[in-house]
């Protein structure tokens, strides 16, 4: 896959973090200025609820209370990110590697690494002030599926939609167990790449992003999208709910209504298979646009 440029050069049109919100000074001073909290003043350094640690600017999902543990700094210390929500980036200082929301790009402090804290031998210091705090069972989030392709370009757009929390890269469809890409690769697996999204439906609903996938892939290419030759890279809708099923195939009837021959499938899901760390949050870690996927206005 990636080898040729290709793309459909209409810029996509989503006010990016639109949900961002109003920072306060002190706020600002670390997630814009990355500043740091005084240690043993943060709200979480000394908090062990059970819940998960959200972005203070985007609300993004970032780390799990059960990846916490006490590194006697006097700040939140994890040993593990949720999977794709947190970038490293070398710091300015030249020594450091500073750790952002993935989302929207907001400071929350350094990972170090090989400190014999954990087995998982890395700590995410983190600023009290970059998160909030969701207790267990308060946060209601729905997940939507979708295989349009190559993973990395659905994955960066799927990104840009205001509500959407977390966006992960992986395979689904197929028979074979916790698949490699070299073996989806190959073709025999029956998987398809395809993108896990996690939203708040507070903020955005599935039918906006169902109608974004029919948007940013061509649903009428078969086995394929663009020069990504092959069945992994089919079209196909993965439902979680009847109503969702419904959705999907009232926009697929929307679409041959104006003389798309859609190919599209839509299916039960079925268990989402996490990609390579390599492959989450490809084009953001790049810095790049995605040759493989554009924006094309297909509904009113
Ligand atoms: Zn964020």
């Amino acid at each position: 896959m990636k080898r040729v440029i290709f793309c459909f050069t209409i810029f996509f049109n989503l006010t990016t973090m639109a949900q961002e919100k109003e920072l306060t000074r002190e706020e600002r001073h670390v997630i814009i200025d990355k500043g740091t909290e005084k240690p043993f003043t943060g709200k979480y350094y000394n908090f062990y609820e059970e819940g998960t640690y959200v972005c203070k600017q985007c609300g993004a999902s970032l780390y799990r209370s059960s990846d916490k543990f006490d590194a006697g700094c006097g700040r939140p210390s994890f040993d593990d990110e949720i999977k794709g929500a947190v970038k490293r980036v070398p710091d300015a200082d030249g020594r450091r590697t500073e750790i952002r929301c993935a989302n929207c790009g907001a400071h929350l402090g350094h990972v170090f690494l090989n400190e014999g804290h954990t087995p998982k031998q890395t700590r995410h210091c983190v600023n009290s002030i970059s998160m909030n705090f969701v207790p267990a069972g308060e946060r209601k989030t729905e997940t939507a599926i979708f295989a349009g392709g190559c993973f990395w370009g659905v994955e960066y757009y799927m990104q840009q939609i205001p509500g959407v929390l977390t966006v992960e890269s992986g395979y689904i469809g197929g028979t074979v167990n916790d698949p490699t890409y070299e073996e989806v690769r190959k073709k025999g697996t029956g998987h398809a790449e395809a993108v896990r999204i996690l939203f708040d439906p507070a903020k955005t609903d599935y039918e906006t992003l169902a109608k974004t996938f029919f948007e940013i892939h061509d649903p009428t290419q078969e086995d394929g999208q663009g020069p990504d030759l092959g069945p992994q890279y089919r079209s196909e809708v993965f439902y979680a709910t009847s109503q969702q099923k419904e959705i999907a195939e009232k926009l697929i009837r929307r679409l041959q209504a104006k003389g798309y021959a859609v190919v599209t499938a839509v299916a039960p899901s079925t268990k989402f298979w996490v990609a390579e760390d390599y492959h989450q949050n490809y084009y953001t870690r790049k810095g790049t646009l995605p040759y493989c996927h554009g924006y094309t206005k297909r509904f009113d």
